[in-house]
């Protein structure tokens, strides 16, 4: 559940929805720099001895995203067995050709 009026010192803002949150409603996730600026602003960060690599997403948040990426990693394997059957299915049918 949203936190109605948030408290800094007690709770935690979702980076993914934006959401202040008890602590205990979410995890601190490692964050994968998207991009230069980010790389730069992490750079910066470490040299100024902050830890910013790990960001709180809320639980809703977090089973959001292992969805997606579950239903992301299916896809992408149906993709590639298709692929790869689709290339044999040609390749077959340039072998039968060749022998006639
Ligand atoms: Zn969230």
């Amino acid at each position: 559940m949203p936190v109605e009026i948030p408290d800094a010192r007690v709770h935690e803002h979702c980076i993914k929805c934006k959401q202040w949150f008890e602590m205990e409603e979410g995890e601190y996730i490692n964050i994968r720099s998207g991009g230069p600026m980010s790389q730069m602003q992490q750079f910066g960060d470490m040299c100024m001895g902050k830890e910013r690599a790990k960001r709180f997403m809320c639980t809703g948040c977090k089973e959001r995203r292992d969805r997606f990426r579950k239903h992301l990693a299916v896809t992408i394997v149906v993709v590639g067995l298709m692929a790869s059957f689709g290339v044999m299915a040609i390749a077959m049918w340039y072998l039968s050709e060749g022998s006639i």
